[in-house]
């Protein structure tokens, strides 16, 4: 028989046996039973800001597929199911964080396409330093575990790969909100992480939703294309990285010291060139119209060369994950945009 715990009052005795308890009161002429509810320890709560963007959204169902209560946050693609909520409004961030009070916050939501930033640098930095700043501010309040996710363009390019201690050093406006945004994390709540993550692709809405599935609309080309064959990537499954989000996110519960910078990157190093004829040999298509263009062309922003991320840290710890093959990976994202749609039953049965 499970051991039991006794506690007795004047008015009152408490019992605990097996997680449930059996209190019991006593008042003259009577004495009565009441079975409190199983303690059944809660899961764990996660908040996912950019729920509706490419990695949100495979944050979200990582999460979820283990088991956690997961609250999903949008903005102008928010659906049911999803709370709307624009983050560059104070008032809002700090009411819904107050409601939710979640023990943990992955925060996918930012501007990330480098073009928009530069046309519209300051409501990209609202989004990407300013609305990170009040929700680490909010996050501290309530003691929730701030997951920050951040990028490769913090560092330039010119001498990789780089560690987490590195100094960054973005080309760009993108890159230097994301540093921002890193900076306000850690400075408003000091207990958050961050994880910097290489360019990604997954189950997109739409090819155009990641540059890595644009490409394919360049493998369908007729036409002669070119593509950079100079600036080194190393495209990441957005299904990876969440998968590394929820493994941070499960260890911190237990570990405190699990907090600070943090790398994680796919290890193919490819061109947008070699991409486009990794997808092109995938699905049996011609690549001789690809051309793969060397020289550096007059480009109004600066992005780095090879921003190679050293992931040593999460991996000493345990953390990583084996990144999916780019092949497999990508084939998998884009068959449900190949014109017959048997094609996928036709090769892998
Ligand atoms: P994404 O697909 O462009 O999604 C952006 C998300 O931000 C959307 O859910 C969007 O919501 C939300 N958002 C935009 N404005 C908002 C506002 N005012 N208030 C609240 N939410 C707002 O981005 P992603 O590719 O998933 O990127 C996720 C994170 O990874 C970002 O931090 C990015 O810097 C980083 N990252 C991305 C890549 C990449 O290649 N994609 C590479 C390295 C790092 P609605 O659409 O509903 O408005």
């Amino acid at each position: 028989m499970p051991g039991f715990e006794l506690t007795v009052s004047e008015t009152e005795a408490e019992m605990s046996c097996a997680g449930a308890e059996l209190r019991i009161i006593f008042s003259p002429g009577r004495v009565q039973l009441v079975q409190e509810e199983e303690m059944v320890p809660a899961a764990p709560s996660v908040l996912v800001t950019g729920a509706t963007g490419l990695l949100g959204r495979a944050v979200l169902r990582e999460f979820q597929s283990s088991g956690w209560l997961v609250s999903g946050m949008g903005y102008r693609r928010a659906r049911p199911h999803l709370l709307r909520c624009d983050l560059t409004d104070e008032d809002a961030v700090r009411a819904a964080m107050q409601q939710l009070k979640p023990d943990v916050v992955v925060h996918c939501a930012a501007e990330r396409r480098p073009d928009v930033m530069e046309r519209n640098t300051e409501a990209a930095v609202n989004l990407n330093v300013h609305a990170t700043s009040t929700l680490a501010k909010e996050a501290a309040a309530c003691g929730a575990f701030l997951l920050y996710i951040s990028t490769d363009y913090v560092f330039d390019g010119r001498n990789p790969p780089y560690g987490e201690d590195d100094a960054p050093s973005p080309l760009n406006a993108y890159g230097r909100s994301k540093v921002e945004g890193e900076r306000e994390t850690l400075r408003h709540c000091p207990g958050a992480a961050v994880l910097r993550v290489p360019v990604l692709f997954g189950e997109v809405e739409s090819v155009t939703e990641s540059v890595v599935t644009s490409l394919w609309l360049d493998v369908q080309n007729v036409s002669e294309v070119s593509l950079d064959h100079r600036l080194q990537r190393f495209p990441t499954d957005a299904r990876d990285v969440a998968a590394v989000c929820r493994k941070l996110a499960q260890r911190q519960r237990q570990d405190p010291s699990i907090k600070g910078i943090f790398h994680f990157s796919a290890k193919e190093q490819m061109t947008k060139y070699e991409m486009a004829v990794a997808m092109a040999t995938a699905f049996n298509l011609p690549s001789n119209h690809l051309i793969p263009l060397t020289e550096q062309l007059p480009a109004a922003i600066l992005r780095p060369i090879n921003s190679q991320l050293n992931c040593c840290r999460l991996e000493l710890l345990n953390l990583s994950v084996e990144p999916r093959a780019f092949t497999s990976a990508i084939t998998d994202c884009l068959w449900p945009f190949t014109p017959d749609k048997r094609w996928r039953q036709t090769v892998f049965h």
